[in-house]
């Protein structure tokens, strides 16, 4: 069943979970994804991030995720992650996505407001939620999703979202979730990270109640500091680059015990069955403990 994101993060939130948001670049993680979702039976975010449309343009996998979405027996909200420039967010919603994650955190504070303000008014009076980004998380787009750029703890911190200032972009834009900063950071981390929980009850304690907070970059954080963040109020959570990666890795060591004789569609179906079983247990994290 497709839907946009706000139901699914209200009844998330009240219940002490979270909704996995996971980028579906290609059809065998579109199935691994939403396969999952329906193993355990939970909503399910898929989204396509403006970054992957070099791998595919989102003409050619956006409809299948509107599809596969309809379909499914779980509900699951279609999103662009961070989409960063208006024709490629209005492309988004040519092609029938449910959500929109309109990303200007690269501009000043009072540009990234007013615009998203406009948008938001513009999108739900079409029915799709918005997601915005305050603090800056990644310096360039290219940093983004399945990118090898090594973040330590100590450069991380300069991009933390101060917590007044979530809480006043939110009340003056109405988003219904707001991406912050406060410990995570996309791609692969040099060292574990270490999560400013304490930021995330701040800003849920300051934040109006119908903007609901997203965490980034969730891929590489350990579970106890995921669940620590869902439980302080994150009730979304972005998830790839390790599951990228892990199938990759999944991939290659299959390939060398078969000396390399497999079929093309044999390698497709083994990411596909390694990759939903994967993230079966990513959102079993998220489910924490409910
Ligand atoms: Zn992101």
């Amino acid at each position: 069943m497709l839907v946009n994101m706000k139901q699914i993060l209200e009844e998330a939130e009240k219940g002490g979970y979270a909704i996995g948001c996971i980028n579906t670049p290609n059809v065998e993680t579109l199935r691994a994804v939403i396969g999952a979702a329906e193993d355990l039976n939970v909503p399910i975010i898929i989204d396509h991030a403006q970054v992957h449309d070099t791998l595919i343009p989102i003409e050619e996998i956006g409809p299948k995720m509107v599809e596969y979405a309809k379909n499914a027996k779980v509900p699951v909200c279609v999103h662009l992650d961070h989409g960063s420039d208006y024709n490629f967010v209005m492309r988004a919603i040519r092609c029938g996505f449910s959500s929109i994650m309109y990303d200007l955190s690269a501009l000043p504070y009072e540009e990234n407001m007013a615009k998203l303000k406009e948008f938001t008014k513009l999108a739900h009076d079409l029915d799709i939620t918005v997601e915005a980004e305050l603090g800056i998380m990644t310096s360039t787009e290219d940093d983004t999703h399945g990118d090898d750029t090594v973040w330590d703890n100590e450069s991380i911190k300069i991009t933390f979202t101060e917590p007044e200032q979530a809480a006043e972009f939110a009340r003056e834009t109405g988003v219904d979730a707001l991406a912050v900063c406060f410990g995570t950071a996309h791609g692969i981390y040099s060292e574990p990270p270490i999560l400013d929980i304490e930021r995330v009850v701040k800003m849920r304690e300051i934040m109006p109640k119908d903007t609901r907070i997203v965490m980034h970059g969730g891929s590489g954080v350990d579970n106890e500091q995921v669940q620590a963040a869902i439980s302080a109020g994150c009730s979304k959570v972005n998830y790839y680059s390790y599951m990228a990666k892990a199938a990759a890795k999944h991939i290659y060591e299959e390939l060398d015990e078969t000396k390399g004789s497999a079929y093309w569609h044999e390698v497709q179906e083994s990411a596909y069955r390694y990759m939903r079983e994967y993230a079966r247990e990513v959102l079993t994290v998220f489910k924490n403990g409910k």
